[in-house]
């Protein structure tokens, strides 16, 4: 009895770390620290992954293959905390939208689509984000906050969750989330530390074991950290590009203002193991008059001359207060054919999730930065 009071003191005191977000060398570390004996070390990490990552237990007393004091000492230093899911929606087409709350400050969004072949979760790396892509709505919210990596590995392990996607025993059945992109709330590139380290532990062959050319990182074109992508993560790298002169960018994405398109497309023309099975991805947002012209087609085709790409034309979605309207799909349809007959596939991407606003730029939550909400109060 005197034993668990001391526990709960230490409890409430000292708030348990999060183990959804370490690494499994920093997990290594911290069972290094509690005295585990160095022999075991190795063992215990990859049980604990296995039973976090692949079996999804949220309670270390369920870890039947740990011995009762290893499960004691693990549950009074660590949590196995998902970030709370506070709404969810679910699409006609059965796309589905969360909205989480984190136990930190501030709400964030995640969106998972089903396909025939596949299921994708995408992902948020920020609450907000600070750059103002005119066409986004992600991009009317300031940045609140970067999300730490117990977050982002949250996002998944919540949606495996909810769809009961966890330790099929059944091997022949298929896991019902296979892919990852890098493509909701936020600049992922801006929050490199924390992707980088998150995507390693959703990689890692005793955890989720999703292979990186099943993970997409999209980016609108943070140039600094571009090459790091392949050299230090390894996953698909997907470029924002929207713009085939800096005019019409600097107007769309105005991080283009920072690292125009020369820049780009330097550092992408020399970027580490392109090939044609390792090809980026351009994301074009088809915006009516202002982007779609066969003009603008000829340029994005000379823009990427010698880069082994795909080009995803996603038609514009709409959200309340936005200035653009989505080309027409004739228009649409002839730009992808030029791009084509260039030798590119140029798939135009059917919006997912649209009833729900859960379509490519369309998430926002009601977060505000901290900074921003005092001066509110007062
Ligand atoms: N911040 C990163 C990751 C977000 S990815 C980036 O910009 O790449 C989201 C993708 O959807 C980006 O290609 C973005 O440009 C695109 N997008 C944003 N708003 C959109 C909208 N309203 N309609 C269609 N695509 C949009
Ligand atoms: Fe941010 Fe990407 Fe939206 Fe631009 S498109 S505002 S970078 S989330």
């Amino acid at each position: 009895m005197t034993k668990f009071k001391t526990i709960q003191y230490k409890f409430n005191n000292f708030p348990k770390l999060n183990i959804l977000g370490l690494s499994k060398d920093e997990l290594y570390q911290k069972l290094f620290d509690l005295k585990i004996h160095k022999k075991e070390l190795a063992m215990r990490v990859q049980q604990l992954f296995s039973w976090i990552h692949v079996h999804g237990k949220l309670n270390f007393d369920e870890m039947t293959n740990l011995s009762k004091e290893f499960r004691l000492l693990m549950s009074e230093h660590f949590s196995i905390t998902r970030p709370e899911i506070i709404k969810k929606q679910i699409s006609q087409d059965g796309t589905r939208k969360y909205l989480f709350k984190s136990s930190d400050y501030g709400e964030f969004e995640t969106v998972f689509i089903p396909e025939n072949e596949r299921g994708t979760i995408c992902i948020s790396s920020q609450i907000g984000c600070t750059l103002n892509c005119t066409f986004c709505h992600t991009g009317t919210q300031k940045l609140v906050r970067n999300l730490e990596p117990h977050e982002i590995v949250g996002q998944i392990s919540a949606v495996k969750d909810d769809l009961s996607d966890w330790d099929v025993r059944n091997k022949t059945l298929k896991r019902v989330v296979s892919n990852i992109v890098v493509m909701g709330m936020g600049e992922p590139l801006f929050n490199f530390e924390n992707m980088k380290k998150s995507l390693k532990i959703i990689m890692s062959n005793d955890g989720l074991s999703i292979s990186r050319k099943k993970i997409t990182l999209s980016t609108s074109g943070i140039v600094p950290y571009i090459h790091r992508v392949s050299s230090e993560i390894g996953c698909l790298l997907a470029i924002s590009l929207h713009g085939t002169t800096n005019e019409i960018r600097n107007n769309l994405v105005p991080i283009n203002k920072k690292w125009n398109l020369e820049e780009l497309m330097a550092t992408l023309k020399s970027y580490p193991n392109l090939s044609n099975s390792e090809r980026i991805t351009f994301e074009y947002v088809m915006l009516k008059k202002v982007n779609d012209t066969i003009d603008d087609a000829k340029r994005l085709v000379k823009l990427i001359k010698n880069i082994p790409a795909k080009i995803n034309l996603i038609p514009f979605n709409p959200w309340p207060g936005s200035n653009y309207q989505t080309s027409e799909p004739d228009t649409v349809k002839i730009f992808a054919n030029y791009i084509q007959k260039a030798g590119y596939s140029s798939p135009i991407r059917k919006p997912r999730g649209i009833d729900i606003m859960a379509a490519c730029g369309q998430l926002k939550s009601d977060s505000i930065n901290n900074s921003v909400k005092k001066k509110l109060e007062i």
